[in-house]
């Protein structure tokens, strides 16, 4: 094994015991959550390591850098789940359906059609996450609460395949309040997944329910 495998194999391990250790305070399954390792601004070569040392699932925030990286990862290693997790523009989401195993950002209805209509003509169907804005800050995508309803009625008959709600609370805060008010959303729409929880915060996530954490710095290191 190369210093670089050892290294991610070792970064691997550390967060897997901390889900678990989160998952078995809270009281819940380990296998109800999903590591998503977030490789954006990390080249193939950071990233080689880790599917080395088992880890499938990638995020990544722009859709044209993954569209750079993975497909020769993937010709090298066979399948691996990616989550596109940054926002993506209406242009874009042919590419993305294409690419993208799930949609973590989907906050908009023009989006909600741009990814039925590509998902008709590729015969693929992501998965989506419907992304709310829980700060309810100007910078960030996400819908916004009230408009939630809405947003999923709209995804709902474009019969996008949702499988819950995905937020990223605000920077420097207690994040603990907005993962509650994100589960709570969910439950009150009948949605089970969450994709919430960083390097900073997927332990309070999981506490609070989260069923996708998605983690970069923890594992791949700063990015410049
Ligand atoms: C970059 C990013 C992450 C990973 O952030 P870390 O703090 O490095 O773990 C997670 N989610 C989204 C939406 C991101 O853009």
């Amino acid at each position: 094994m190369s210093d670089y495998e050892q290294q991610a194999s070792e970064q691997l391990a550390k967060i897997h015991a901390a889900i678990a250790r989160a998952a078995k305070i809270a009281g819940r399954k380990r296998d109800d959550i999903a590591l998503i390792a977030v490789s954006k601004t990390h080249d193939a070569a950071a990233i080689t390591p880790f599917i080395a040392a088992g880890q499938r699932v990638f995020g990544e925030n722009r859709v044209q850098e993954a569209q750079a990286k993975f497909p020769a990862l993937l010709d090298q290693f066979g399948p691996l789940e990616l989550h596109l997790v940054g926002q993506l523009q209406s242009n874009k989401a042919a590419d993305a359906v294409d690419l993208f195993h799930t949609i973590h950002s989907v906050d908009r209805e023009s989006l909600i059609n741009a990814i039925a209509r590509a998902s008709d003509q590729l015969g693929k169907r992501p998965r989506c996450f419907l992304q709310v804005n829980i700060g309810d800050e100007p910078q960030k995508g996400g819908c916004a609460i009230a408009a939630l309803p809405a947003l999923l009625a709209t995804a709902r008959d474009a019969d996008l395949d949702i499988a819950g709600l995905m937020a990223v609370p605000p920077a420097d805060t207690e994040a603990a309040p907005y993962f509650a008010l994100v589960a709570k959303l969910a439950r009150d729409h009948g949605l089970a997944g969450l994709s919430m929880g960083m390097t900073n915060d997927f332990e309070t996530a999981i506490m609070l329910g989260a069923t996708h954490i998605r983690i970069g710095s923890a594992l791949f290191g700063g990015r410049s």
